[in-house]
């Protein structure tokens, strides 16, 4: 699980390190992200973050927030960070294509790559991963990599603790996926002692809806969504005039697939949006349905057996044909 791990002692004087994730943060990517860059830094080294993209405003509350540094922001000073760094930290990805506009400036740095996640498939490009594709969320791996690898637990205070408890939360479902075992809980446990406050985590996540979004929501379910069922596959297509009608922004269509599965005897949901630059694609699934090998072979994605996603150039009404059209070679595992 742990490899390279002699350049571990890298860490034993203060460096210089990078942390990366993947474009459009989600909570697991930015709650590991900051979680770790808080432990690091109160270990007395010299921390950025940078991503590619913004991120939703629900987790626009996350100790640390204000450090993330947004790469077309402040190009110069990235290029700068990336070229000092002795360490690049890859955190919630295993394919550099993920980090979006950022891949080129990671792949050109001189600084080690290391590599902590859960996705299925990982490239070959880190120097050390610690990596568990069994793992609920990279937000874990990295609290295990601070106490196990690090010897750091001590050192865990409640800003990086309530970080690292939005990743689990948010990458399990609020814990109800396979994935939130009993180390998912007992870690849970651990936060919550060092100080989470984690009905507050719940309220600033799933409650924090403007108006709009609902509003949204309303118009998706009513509008959007489509049940196939002798596939037992329901998925919602949202258009670009339906994301500028409701000023949708990101984060905004967060959890909308879920919908979809909620619905009785369903067990492939898809969403497919009509971004600006391409069609967007999230796939959820129970069972044995695999939304990682469709994403990966039919949409240019990948992900976990259950939760995957992906893009495509063609128009939205092609890619949902095209999808509607790779149902039958799942036939089985959908049907039965
Ligand atoms: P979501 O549907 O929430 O965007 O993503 C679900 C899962 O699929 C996440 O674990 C995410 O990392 C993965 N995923 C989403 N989009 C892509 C993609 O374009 N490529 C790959 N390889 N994985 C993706
Ligand atoms: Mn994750």
């Amino acid at each position: 699980m742990l490899e390279g791990k002699k350049n571990i002692t890298l860490l034993d004087s203060p460096r210089k390190i990078v942390i990366t994730t993947h474009h459009k943060p989600d909570g697991d990517a930015l709650g590991s992200s900051l979680g770790l860059s808080q432990w690091l830094r109160a270990a007395g080294h010299d921390v950025s973050v940078v991503v590619s993209s913004d991120f939703p405003t629900f987790l626009d509350w996350m100790p640390g927030r204000e450090e993330v540094i947004i790469f077309p922001d402040q190009p110069d000073l990235v290029y700068r960070l990336f070229d000092e760094a002795e360490i690049i930290f890859c955190l919630d990805y295993s394919a550099l294509s993920r980090t979006n506009i950022l891949e080129p400036v990671i792949r050109g740095a001189a600084g080690q790559k290391w590599m902590i996640d859960h996705h299925l498939d990982p490239e070959d490009f880190a120097d050390l991963s610690y990596w568990d594709s069994q793992a609920a969320a990279t937000a874990q791996l990295v609290y295990r990599f601070i106490c196990e690898e690090l010897g750091g637990k001590a050192k865990l205070n409640a800003d990086m603790a309530t970080c690292l408890y939005t990743g689990i939360m948010t990458d399990t479902g609020s814990f109800r996926f396979k994935a939130a075992n009993a180390e998912v809980h007992r870690i849970i446990a651990d936060l919550i002692e060092i100080g989470v406050r984690n009905w507050e985590i719940h309220q600033q996540v799933y409650n924090s809806s403007t108006e709009n979004r609902l509003k949204f929501l309303g118009y998706c379910l009513l509008n959007c969504l489509e049940v196939i069922p002798e596939y037992n596959t329901a998925i919602f297509a949202i258009s670009k005039d339906d994301l500028k009608q409701f000023a949708i922004t990101t984060g905004d269509t967060e959890g909308l697939v879920n919908y979809a599965l909620s619905i009785k005897g369903v067990r492939l949901a898809g969403l497919f949006v009509d971004r600006t630059e391409l069609i967007k694609l999230s796939l959820r699934s129970i069972g044995e349905i695999p939304c990682n090998e469709i994403c990966k072979t039919h949409f240019n994605g990948g992900g976990h057996l259950n939760a995957s996603g992906g893009s495509s150039n063609e128009d939205l009404l092609t890619v949902v044909e095209r999808f509607k059209s790779i149902l039958p070679q799942y036939a089985e595992v959908l049907t039965n």
